[in-house]
């Protein structure tokens, strides 16, 4: 089925390799060979990467607000002490 987002054919997924966008799966007549677990893992898989994605966009934001504050700090310490 092809993602409703980015467009990228994703075949018989519940959720886009690409984007991580859920998607309804259109019948179950076409499946392939995987299982309902395996699919159920691989888009687990899928999901904790995009999850990780975002994780890491979260965290260096909060290292350039502590590292911006830090630097406020360490700028009033030389104004005051000039
Ligand atoms: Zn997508």
């Amino acid at each position: 089925m092809k993602c409703p987002r980015c467009g990228l054919e994703n075949g018989d997924r519940t959720v886009c390799s690409k984007c991580g966008h859920f998607m309804y799966r259109p019948v179950d007549q076409n499946r392939k060979k995987m299982t309902k677990a395996e699919r159920a893992r691989e888009d687990a898989k899928i999901m904790w990467k995009n999850i990780a994605k975002v994780l890491r966009i979260v965290w260096m934001v909060i290292v350039m607000v502590v590292l911006s504050f830090l630097m406020i700090a360490v700028l009033t310490f030389f104004f005051n002490g000039a």
